[in-house]
């Protein structure tokens, strides 16, 4: 009922008990009535209508009386009337004092509605007596729809515990705390933190039960996926068998911060300072290393491991001075590949990756991942040296088919030192011996002897059997030897080679003997290609400078040229053309030039010859500017 409503009945009750008080011979008792009267007053909850309808009460019972009775009657009548006043009087206060409870609890509900949490109240049965404003807006219900409701069976909550064993505690220890789970009236499942207190009367019997809930149902989801994805982690970091070192460089970062270069490149500088380097190996600290790791160190567990990486690198490791340069430059990853120590001692090659974290601040550690490579390493080795057999073999094979010529430049010289020797012998003999001929003719003999054993070197040379070398080399001289070894070949079938080189290329690095079998491949088989054919035969080779990086050589003859057919096979292993050939030679010079960072390629017209060009990166240290 609204309050003019209330207000109105109010006063239409007054009324008509003070009509029933004077129309009918009830003499004043009727009075006590009044109190209903002001009891519905007191529901509109307003002070004023409370005093109003009391005062209203007292003059109409005193109306009443004087209109009934004479003033100096003193009777009982007059005491009725007083204790009808009494009545009103004493109904009157109790209601303003309930009156201002209720303001104050309604203050203090108010201050509730304030609050960012769910807070409601309970009764002992569990029927929901206050339901405050973030109570609505979470779990959806109004105040008047979730009033008057069972709690649990509203919000279908469910707990960590017996329901009893839960209500057990909180009657003893008058709280309870815990995560629970509830429904939202749109279904959806929260979780919350639930906070009780029990509340008592002025007796101490427990009345009611203040529920505070705090919504945590986004921060628990979060933990949890910051729970899986720790998990995820673990498990990848546990079953990898790729090794993974956790180490902390935070130490290494004050390190380098405070480092000094005094304008020095930064690996300058620690290439000039190896005690910082080798001492900031001690700074990077090992925090953690999965099981993997731990087999390739052969170390037993994680505890008994090295406590920074010094120990896991070699004394030669270069590495390490790479990685502190891309750390101090900031970069997120490197890449390399070094030998680890074994705790045994024994090392392994790996292929490595380090992450960095992505800010100075905040997460220090830093993850290596390693890969063990000692099968690829051996594999390599294997093909490597197979492929110096194969380029030995040819080599072999190479000179087996030179070997008429050699044979006769040996043999030229030899020849010579016969004839010297006859000669010398001679002017021996005379009766008067000419000494300071037989000394001339002694000094060819030996100049002959010395051109044989030149050559015969330079084929012992080109037939060594030996591991590739790394070294720097004039291609002027490389040119000159090979072309030393095939001349006589090539003049035998009348093919003239002609040579220009520009002069002050700068060196190339690399193995001598191996450039040296890519010309003499190529200038046999120019000179095959001519061999016998009518016209002008000649072969020209030509190096020169391509740009501040790159040499080449080109090798051009005027034989028949390359089918167009045969131009894509050309480089494969066991291409040949001819009878008896291996066609193993201009696969090991692609294999060899490409090895030495260059490349091979070849352009042909046919019935114009054909044009090998290879390319060779000058050694860095002699890169023109
Ligand atoms: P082989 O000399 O044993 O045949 P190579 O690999 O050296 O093996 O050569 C493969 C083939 O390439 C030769 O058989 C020949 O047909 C062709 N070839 C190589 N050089 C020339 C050239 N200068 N002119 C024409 N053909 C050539």
């Amino acid at each position: 009922m609204s309050r003019a409503g209330l207000r109105f009945w109010s006063a239409v009750l007054a009324f008509a008990v003070f009509m029933i008080d004077v129309l009918t011979p009830l003499e004043g008792a009727v009075a006590v009535l009044y109190v209903i009267a002001i009891l519905l007053a007191a529901r509109t909850n307003r002070r004023n209508d409370i005093i109003v309808a009391a005062t209203g009460c007292i003059v109409l019972t005193i109306t009443a009386y004087l209109l009934s009775h004479d003033l100096e009657a003193i009777a009982s009548p007059t005491l009725r009337a007083l204790v009808s006043l009494a009545a009103i009087g004493i109904t009157t206060l109790l209601v303003l004092q309930n009156h201002a409870a209720t303001t104050r609890l309604a203050a203090q509900a108010r201050l509730l509605n304030l609050s960012h949490d769910m807070i409601f109240v309970r009764d002992r049965g569990g029927v929901i007596t206050f339901w405050n404003k973030t109570a609505e807006q979470t779990y959806g219900w109004s105040a008047d729809e979730a009033l008057g409701q069972l709690a649990d069976r509203l919000l279908r909550t469910s707990y960590p515990d017996r329901r009893e064993a839960i209500e057990a505690s909180l009657l003893d220890t008058g709280r309870w705390e815990g995560r629970v789970e509830q429904r939202t009236k749109a279904g959806a499942v929260l979780t919350v933190d639930a906070r009780w207190a029990l509340q008592h009367d002025h007796l101490g019997t427990p009345v009611g039960v203040l529920e505070t809930h705090t919504d945590v149902t986004d921060r628990v989801a979060a933990h949890s996926a910051l729970v899986q994805s720790e998990q995820r982690y673990r498990r990848m970091f546990d079953a990898s068998r790729i090794g993974v070192v956790e180490e902390d460089w935070s130490g290494l970062r004050t390190a380098l911060d405070s480092l000094q270069t005094e304008g020095a490149d930064l690996r300058d500088h620690l290439a000039r300072n190896p005690d910082f380097v080798s001492h900031a190996r001690h700074l990077a600290r090992i925090t953690d290393v999965n099981p993997a790791m731990q087999k390739m160190a052969g170390a037993n567990g994680s505890a008994a491991f090295i406590e920074n990486v010094d120990k896991l690198l070699g004394e030669n490791d270069r590495s390490f001075l790479d990685a502190l340069v891309a750390f101090a430059e900031g970069q997120r990853f490197h890449e390399g590949e070094t030998q680890l120590v074994r705790l045994d001692g024994r090392k392994v090659p790996v292929l490595f990756t380090i992450t960095f974290p992505p800010t100075p601040d905040g997460d220090h550690s830093v993850l290596v991942f390693v890969v063990d490579i000692t099968e690829r390493k051996q594999a390599q080795d294997a093909l490597l040296a197979a492929q110096a057999e194969l380029a030995h073999a040819a080599r072999v094979a190479t000179l087996g088919e030179l070997s008429a010529s050699i044979a006769h430049e040996v043999n030229q010289p030899l020849a010579a030192i016969v004839t010297s020797g006859e000669a010398g012998l001679r002017w021996l003999r005379r009766d008067v011996p000419d000494l300071k001929e037989v000394a001339t003719t002694i000094g060819h003999v030996v100049a002959q002897g010395r051109r044989a054993s030149e050559i015969v070197t330079r084929i012992r040379t080109f037939l060594k059997k030996a591991s590739p070398q790394q070294d720097m080399l004039q291609i002027g001289e490389v040119i000159e030897e090979a072309t030393a070894l095939v001349a006589r070949e090539l003049a035998k079938d009348d093919v003239a080679l002609v040579v220009e080189t520009q002069p002050g290329l700068p060196p190339v690095r690399g193995d001598r003997i191996q450039l040296q079998q890519v010309l003499v491949n190529l200038l046999v088989n120019a000179g095959q290609a001519m061999s016998g054919r009518p016209g002008s035969r000649t072969i020209t080779l030509r190096a020169g400078i391509v740009d501040s990086e790159t040499l080449a050589i080109t090798v051009q003859d005027s034989g028949p040229g390359i089918h167009p057919d045969d131009l894509p096979r050309l480089f494969d292993p066991f291409f040949t053309t001819k009878d008896g050939g291996m066609g193993m030679g201009l696969a090991i010079c692609r294999t060899t030039v490409e090895a030495h960072g260059g490349r091979l390629s070849v352009a042909s017209t046919p019935g114009s010859g054909a044009t090998f060009h290879l390319t060779l990166p000058y050694s860095q240290e002699h890169a023109l500017p």
